[in-house]
């Protein structure tokens, strides 16, 4: 067949479905690609227009798609392989033809290789979405339909390869959008190419068994044929033999031979309504004996992707099973031509019940509803997954992501420990903003620093994945985290030196402790201190309490030994004090009491170790032991106790605040003189205002003689404030 003779076959196969189509544009095409393309050769030496006429041949003869993809197909090439561009095309054709030629180049370009089934699913996603109008992957599917079919020019390596790819991504693209006749071509001659010697050997089998199965296949047409003939049942009847890569695949995974196949035949009735499918296979299921289990109704339940028909396994009568199927004409077309059949028949989108992946078939099925075919091409935008971007890692892998993704997103999608240590990225080999909106088929690399100081906040707003979002999230949760522990920690500690306790006191005593703060452990503690959910000051003086409840406990239970036991336990070491105060982890260390705040026996002091002059005492509350002066010295810090052994007398300050008036000197006096408190000074002084502040050095033995000291001055007349003057 000559080029011109080719060409005229694709107008004459157009006009057959499409009389309306624009012939003067398709010419137009085809002299417009055979220009560009004059003087290449395919690899079988033929004129390379001969390519893009069959491509345009099967988009007619199998979709029988409209005139712009007639004329996309004759130009599929041309922006590929010659030095025309997209704007030339746009120009003298249309920008919907350059972008269906343009879409079907970028398909092109996409390297494939070979990946685990969900990537390969990924990458099926990817190239769909890629082309935007469905029109494009059509193309592409008879164009390398086209290939396969004379792929025995190309070397064993590039066979492999495509086939491989056709195995892996075509075929089940074809079948995905219900196109059965062109997906099992496809899987044949892959297959051929796969395994060569597996194929051969199906071939040849067959062939041997050719003159026996074409009988068998007859014969049993025939008695169909007959038996739905006498019923006044109009049909159709055919049979064959399954097709090579549906047999292999059998022989394969059940590992028989083929004479074991089970069903290696099918016989097709085609009739005009459903009601005839239902009858004919009451004539079958009479006629011969149906195997229990195999019948389907995909009439009532279609399949996903829109197939309707009645499938049932008999045994014939030389003990022969074979398959029935049954489906009405327009059943029919659809599962032959899947998305392009429904072109023609403008389907009503009537059936429910899609399934979560073919979703998207059936919103396009539905589309199409009161359309004509060269009016609903148009609104055939691949808008199934408008929702996700789909873009390459750089060693080939697919991310699905999100559309309108951001290298944020991709980072965080490949693992958290990337998204969190990213520095840049880059998208197509160029370096990109973090905001940068990633495109379909896009390489991104994202580059990391183990230096990286994690994700900024404003991330959070920039990543479009909820999993980008949360993942940025949880770092700063566990980051907060960590610096709310350490914050707790260190407020903690230095409340528990303010109160003379160790850390070794608590741990100590942990589990009992932390049962009274009511927290599991001591970090979750701290975190809590550290985020302010509670005090240091809290857990301290309940720990402080809890520990002096166990000390009395000790005590008791030792009392208590030593009343029943007969021979009395020695008693423990008194601990030696110095002026009744006992050091921790000191014995024998010089004591002074501090001038500031002058500490009597059942005060809370602490003990500062002096230079030189050993270890002086301040009471607990004395600002010159608040944390803040205690910084950068905490070790100098220790923690004293009152021994049982206390001295006589402790000097102490006590300051009174009065209005000023005659006779208050001596009222304190006597107040003084009725509590046998000594007095070893007394100072007094008149503010401008009408007060007077008297400091008394006084001699006390203890707290509480102490306490009852400041109660007797302050019920002195006119009396305001009676305090312990310290710092
Ligand atoms: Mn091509």
């Amino acid at each position: 067949m000559t080029v011109q003779e080719q060409y005229e076959l694709l107008e004459k196969t157009v006009r057959g479905y499409n009389p309306a189509a624009d012939f003067d544009h398709i010419r137009a095409a085809f002299d417009y690609a055979n220009r560009c393309h004059e003087g290449q050769k395919r690899k079988s030496g033929e004129p390379y227009i001969i390519h893009p006429l069959a491509v345009a041949q099967i988009v007619a003869e199998e979709l029988k798609l409209d005139s712009e993809s007639i004329e996309a197909a004759l130009l599929h090439d041309v922006i590929e392989d010659t030095p025309a561009t997209h704007e030339d095309v746009a120009h003298l054709f249309s920008p919907t033809i350059a972008d269906l030629v343009e879409g079907v180049s970028k398909l092109t370009r996409i390297q494939y290789a070979t990946k685990e089934d969900e990537q390969m699913e990924n990458l099926r996603k990817m190239l769909i979405a890629m082309s935007k109008d469905i029109r494009v992957i059509l193309i592409k599917i008879s164009d390398r339909l086209h290939n396969m079919r004379t792929m025995e020019y190309q070397s064993p390596e590039k066979q492999k390869q495509k086939s491989l790819e056709t195995m892996e991504i075509y075929a089940p693209i074809s079948h995905r959008l219900g196109m059965q006749r062109m997906k099992w071509e496809l899987e044949d001659l892959s297959l051929k190419y796969l395994d060569p010697v597996g194929y051969e050997e199906i071939i040849t089998r067959l062939d041997v068994k050719r003159p026996e199965y074409d009988a068998f296949l007859s014969r049993t047409q025939d008695q169909i044929r007959a038996r739905l003939d006498e019923l006044g049942i109009q049909h159709m009847v055919y049979g064959r033999i399954k097709h090579p890569y549906s047999i292999y695949r059998k022989m394969f995974s059940q590992n028989k031979s083929l004479d074991e196949i089970f069903d290696l035949f099918a016989f097709r009735v085609l009739v005009d309504t459903m009601g005839d499918c239902y009858n004919v296979l009451g004539v079958i299921h009479d006629i011969y004996k149906p195997i229990p289990g195999r019948f389907k109704d995909y009439i009532g339940t279609e399949k996903p992707n829109g197939y309707q028909s009645l499938h049932t396994t008999v045994m014939g009568p030389d003990g022969l099973p074979f398959e029935v199927q049954i489906r009405t004409w327009k059943m029919h077309e659809v599962a032959e031509y899947g998305v392009a059949a429904h072109w023609k028949y403008k389907q009503n989108g009537q059936g429910s019940g899609t399934e979560g992946r073919y979703e998207w078939v059936r919103r396009l099925l539905e589309n199409q509803e009161g359309a004509d075919a060269e009016e609903y091409i148009h609104s055939l935008k691949v808008d199934m997954f408008a929702d996700e971007v789909f873009v390459f890692t750089p060693n080939g892998d697919v991310q699905n992501l999100p559309a309108k993704a951001t290298p944020i997103d991709f980072a965080y999608a490949i693992h958290s420990a990337v998204g969190n240590r990213m520095v840049g990225a880059k998208v197509n080999n160029r370096i990109v903003p973090l905001d940068h909106v990633l495109k379909n088929g896009d390489i991104v690399e994202i580059l990391t620093s183990k230096s990286a100081k994690g994700p900024s906040r404003d991330w959070v707003k920039i990543a479009k994945s909820s999993e980008a979002r949360s993942k940025i999230r949880q770092w700063f949760k566990k980051e907060k985290k960590e610096e709310n522990i350490a914050n707790g920690r260190s407020s903690f500690e230095q409340e528990l030196r303010h109160s003379g306790l160790t850390m070794r006191d608590v741990t100590e005593n942990l589990a009992l402790l932390l049962k009274k703060v009511s927290y599991g452990t001591l970090d979750e503690m701290y975190a809590a201190i550290g985020y302010g959910g509670f005090t240091a000051q809290k857990a301290v003086s309940r720990m402080r309490g809890e520990l002096q409840r166990i000390a009395r406990q000790h005590q008791e239970a030792a009392e208590s030994l030593q009343r029943t036991e007969e021979p009395p336990v020695p008693q423990p070491r008194p601990v030696k004090s110095e002026q009744g105060i006992i050091v921790e982890g000191l014995d024998n260390c010089l004591v002074k009491f501090s001038r500031c705040c002058t500490p009597v026996p059942g005060d809370e002091i602490v003990g500062f170790i002096t230079r030189g002059y050993g270890v002086s005492v301040h009471r607990a509350d004395c600002p010159n032991a608040a944390p803040e002066r205690r910084a950068g010295q905490e070790g100098r810090w220790l923690k004293v106790t009152w021994g049982s052994d206390t001295n006589e007398s402790y000097p102490t300050t006590i300051e009174v605040v009065s209005k000023d008036r005659m006779n208050l000197i001596l009222d304190i006096s006597t107040a003084l003189s009725s509590t046998n408190t000594f007095v070893s000074g007394l100072n007094s002084r008149s503010t401008e205002d009408g007060f007077a502040v008297i400091r008394l050095e006084i001699r006390v033995r203890d707290g509480v003689q102490m306490k009852t000291i400041m109660n007797k001055l302050n019920q002195i007349s006119g009396v305001l404030r009676v305090t312990r003057p310290a710092g």
